[in-house]
């Protein structure tokens, strides 16, 4: 007998969406659930930083990523919108330790990653990193569970020792665009550069919002001499 069936018989697992019974092997999202998460779709996008505009078809290059902030990684992507459902789980799993749905998010993040980027081409999969307090506070980083789950995924190397990051002195959260992109300077710092040097890197961040801190990831990485820089989210958040 599957060991799967005897305990889902004692122990039904109930969807985190909507609390009902899941119909899917080792996973906490129902079919039902999972078929009306707001899915980004990943053509018609800047191919640059990932963002869609309804009605385009074709790949494109947004204003912001022609611009003097033009950002400092090759390209990016996210696997939904943070909105409604995906963002109560997606909040659920950063700050109160829903760590089950990670094999959930890890599909797809793995879709888009694999629409967006060449895999085989992928040396190493980084976390973004938390700084040392933050991780102390929470006890862990939720950016670890999605790098590391989508190294294995995909069968390339999870490396989350090669940045560390320091304080900045404000948190995101709350800062409008300009604001953001000046608390982040400064806040990486390549601890291994051995592991960067010419390497093809995806980095691995749970929600986007206007991209500064991936960016300055990028900047970090490549002054220690990555040779392009590809950032995967699990969502991407509208803009304030
Ligand atoms: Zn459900
Ligand atoms: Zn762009």
């Amino acid at each position: 007998m599957n060991p799967g069936f005897l305990s889902d018989l004692l122990w039904p697992r109930l969807c985190e969406a909507c609390d009902g019974p899941v119909d899917r092997p080792d996973r906490m999202i129902c079919s039902h659930c999972l078929m009306r998460l707001p899915v980004i779709g990943q053509t018609g996008c800047c191919r640059i930083c990932g963002r869609a505009i309804a009605g385009q078809r074709e790949e494109f290059l947004c204003d912001d990523c022609r611009g003097r902030h033009a950002p400092a990684f090759d390209r990016a992507c996210s696997a939904l919108e943070f909105d409604g459902t995906a963002r109560r789980m997606i909040l659920d799993f950063k700050f109160n330790r829903h760590i089950w749905t990670v094999p959930d998010f890890v599909d797809l993040l793995e879709a888009a990653a694999m629409a967006r980027f060449d895999i085989p081409a992928v040396d190493a999969v980084l976390p973004v990193p938390a700084t040392f307090l933050r991780r102390l506070v929470r006890g862990y980083n939720q950016c670890d569970f999605l790098a590391e789950g989508l190294a294995k995924r995909i069968g390339r190397r999870f490396e989350p020792s090669a940045l560390r990051r320091r304080n900045s002195p404000l948190r995101q959260g709350g800062l409008n665009e300009e604001e953001r992109r000046e608390n982040i300077v400064g806040t990486f710092k390549a601890v291994r550069p051995e592991l960067l040097r010419g390497r093809t890197l995806l980095v691995v961040d749970d929600i986007m919002t206007t991209g500064s801190t991936l960016s300055e990831c990028a900047k970090t990485l490549k002054a220690a001499g990555a040779d392009r820089v590809w950032c995967v989210t699990l969502a991407r958040s509208i803009r304030t």
